[in-house]
């Protein structure tokens, strides 16, 4: 029974009163035997006692009802006609006490309701003509600011929902003004109003995780995710992974985000929130803490002084191949760099903030760039088609300095990139970068706890995963 009872209270109120009355008409079927059973079972015993075991009628329920002539004067007349349909003479009683429980509906009024679809070249006057309204309806409802503001640039495409009277006076309006929001003119007897509807907006989280099988893009698709996600997956682990060359079969990744929805319905993707990183053995996290940055679980932040990556992975062809070859002699030598094989055109990113000490041309190297960072830390970047800044100039991390080409003393179209350190060339992919500011001293504590908490969920999805393979 209490657990009936916990169920009903979940019920909304309008299935609560029904289910009420449901039991209250359901109770009284029972009690009321058919008419000759009725004779002797309403009459007690001939001593006036009632017997064991004889089912009598209960009296209360028949006592106590509202007098129906009460019930009356507070319906409308829609509802006392409905009532007669519904009370055949002897349930006439039963059937008044079912409707007193249940609250009376508001009347409603009878509308006609119909959505018309904004055409090409539509004007909210040529849309308000076919709903059948006229320029005076047009008139009154652009005098309402927002109204006039949303209503006078409609697209082709747009809905707008009309209702009417029977008599044809338009009685309500809605346009959706985007998935969430709603305007919605009335016109009621104080005249036109008009007023802006939010649904609330649910933000749920999801798991996603895949293994590198032959490249990143593909993984990710097969996890599920969207082409943004996966670029904004590449983005928050891009300082340290180079996602163009680095990964290899067997690296695997997972992530919680977010997913958005509005009364149930799906919106969009929201922020990733957590994610983790395996590349080629070594682990990588990122947590996205409440000022919208990332940071290692460990509450460094993911933003680094260098790019690992000067192109896009996105745009790299020969991901998977640690052995480059010489593109001019075709033997693995010393390199005392990193090619970048991709289509001539590819934007290429400055690694970090510097300033342009060179930007010339040579016979060996074509169209090239150099960057110095600061007195340890110089970038460059040779065979561009186009070069996009000049000698002297500032850039930031991540500003095009031009596309990638096939310009110099070269077989294909590709870009060379060198990262010197004191004067001595490193290899950018395995470099060791100066290291990111960590979280802010104040914020450190909650940080900590938030990434706790985030790791855990990471790792207790992971499991669920695994265990489901
Ligand atoms: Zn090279």
């Amino acid at each position: 029974m209490g657990k009936v009872i916990t169920l009903f209270k979940l019920l909304p109120k309008l299935h609560q009163m029904l289910l009420c009355g449901l039991v209250f008409v359901t109770l009284i079927i029972i009690f009321m035997p058919s008419e000759e059973v009725q004779a002797s079972k309403q009459t007690p015993s001939a001593n006036g006692e009632y017997e064991v075991n004889t089912r009598y009628d209960v009296p209360l329920a028949f006592r106590e009802p509202t007098p129906p002539s009460a019930t009356l004067s507070e319906s409308t007349p829609e509802q006392r006609n409905r009532k007669q349909q519904l009370a055949p003479s002897a349930a006439k009683d039963s059937v008044t006490v079912t409707e007193t429980t249940v609250k009376p509906e508001p009347p409603a009024p009878k509308l006609n309701e119909k959505r018309f679809q904004v055409k090409s070249g539509d004007t909210l006057a040529a849309l308000f003509e076919r709903a059948g309204l006229t320029a005076k309806d047009v008139y009154d409802v652009t005098q309402l600011p927002k109204a006039k503001k949303n209503l006078l640039k409609i697209m082709p495409g747009d809905n707008l929902v009309i209702a009417k009277s029977e008599d044809g006076k338009l009685v309500q309006l809605r346009y959706h003004l985007d998935k969430i929001t709603t305007l919605i003119v009335d016109n009621g007897p104080e005249g036109y109003k008009e007023s802006i509807v939010k649904k609330t907006v649910e933000a749920r989280s999801k798991f996603a995780s895949a293994t590198i099988e032959n490249n990143f893009w593909n993984a990710g698709v097969n996890a599920g995710l969207t082409p943004n996600q996966i670029m904004q997956l590449a983005t928050i682990f891009g300082w340290d992974i180079d996602f163009a060359l680095d990964l290899r079969k067997g690296d695997e990744f997972s992530m919680i985000f977010e997913e958005e929805f509005a009364d149930g319905e799906f919106l969009k993707n929201g922020n990733i929130l957590a994610a983790e990183f395996i590349n080629q053995g070594d682990r990588y996290t990122a947590v996205r803490y409440k000022d919208g940055s990332y940071y290692s679980e460990d509450g460094r932040s993911m933003r680094k002084a260098f790019l690992r990556s000067p192109v896009d992975f996105k745009y790299v062809s020969s991901s998977f191949n640690p052995r480059r070859l010489h593109p001019v002699t075709g033997q693995v030598k010393a390199h005392r760099g990193v090619d970048y094989v991709a289509a001539v055109g590819t934007p290429i990113k400055a690694a970090g903030n510097g300033r342009v000490i060179k930007s010339s041309y040579n016979q060996y190297n074509g169209n090239y760039v150099f960057i110095k960072h600061n007195d340890t830390y110089t970038t460059k970047y040779l065979h561009l088609t186009k070069r996009k800044v000049k000698t002297g100039q500032s850039v930031k991390q991540g500003q095009i300095i031009g596309t990638l080409g096939s310009t110099g003393r070269v077989t294909g179209p590709h870009l060379h990139y060198e990262f010197i350190v004191n004067g001595v060339h490193r290899n950018p992919r395995t470099v060791k970068l100066p290291k990111s500011d960590p979280i802010a001293k104040k914020e450190k504590a909650q940080f900590a706890q938030l990434s706790k908490t985030m790791m855990a969920e990471l790792a207790q999805h992971k499991q669920v995963a695994i265990a489901a393979h």
